[in-house]
């Protein structure tokens, strides 16, 4: 979504907000969920120097750390940008990708904004059990049926053969 902001530049100190909301399917990779419609004012100081703001959420599906079952994570947003529209004059702003002259792009603000936000470990629940490591089956839905007693024996047995083989 591009909103364009071209009216606001003959004046100074003049604001307008509008409706946005994030519109791609994927950010950063992970599947958009939701994102409902949230205000964002931008606003016109002078000459080039402009501001963005607005608190909005988005929810993200991240894949579980252990188990990998997808976990809808809210990413929350508070943005709050001094920029420059256009080239840099001015040292002290922003000069950010995200806009143009006249307008900004409300996905790439979005993104920008999320990207500080996305936590670094996601789990479906604070015991997950995971996946078993030999046969992959989820945990959290019951044992299965690879005992892990049986493991080291398993393994003495495997270890054994490929050494019967003559591969070690
Ligand atoms: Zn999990
Ligand atoms: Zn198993």
């Amino acid at each position: 979504m591009i909103i364009s902001f071209s009216s606001l530049l003959p004046l100074s100190e003049k604001s307008e907000t509008f409706a946005v909301s994030y519109e791609s399917a994927l950010l950063n990779g992970h599947p958009v969920r939701k994102s409902d419609p949230f205000r964002l004012t931008v606003t016109h100081h002078e000459a080039r120097d402009m501001e963005v703001s607005g608190e909005g959420e988005l929810v993200l599906e991240f894949p579980c750390d252990r188990c990998l079952t997808p976990v809808d994570v809210r990413i929350p947003l508070k943005i709050r940008r001094r920029f420059d529209a256009g080239t840099l004059l001015d040292e002290e702003l922003e000069n950010a990708p995200f806009a143009g002259e006249e307008s900004i792009d409300v996905d790439l603000l979005i993104t920008d904004e999320a990207m500080t936000g996305l936590p670094m470990k996601v789990l479906c629940r604070d015991d997950c059990k995971g996946i078993c490591p030999t046969c992959g089956a989820n945990l959290n839905e019951g044992a299965c049926s690879c005992d892990q007693k049986e493991m080291p024996t398993r393994m003495a047995e495997l270890l054994k053969k490929i050494t019967d083989a003559g591969e070690l």
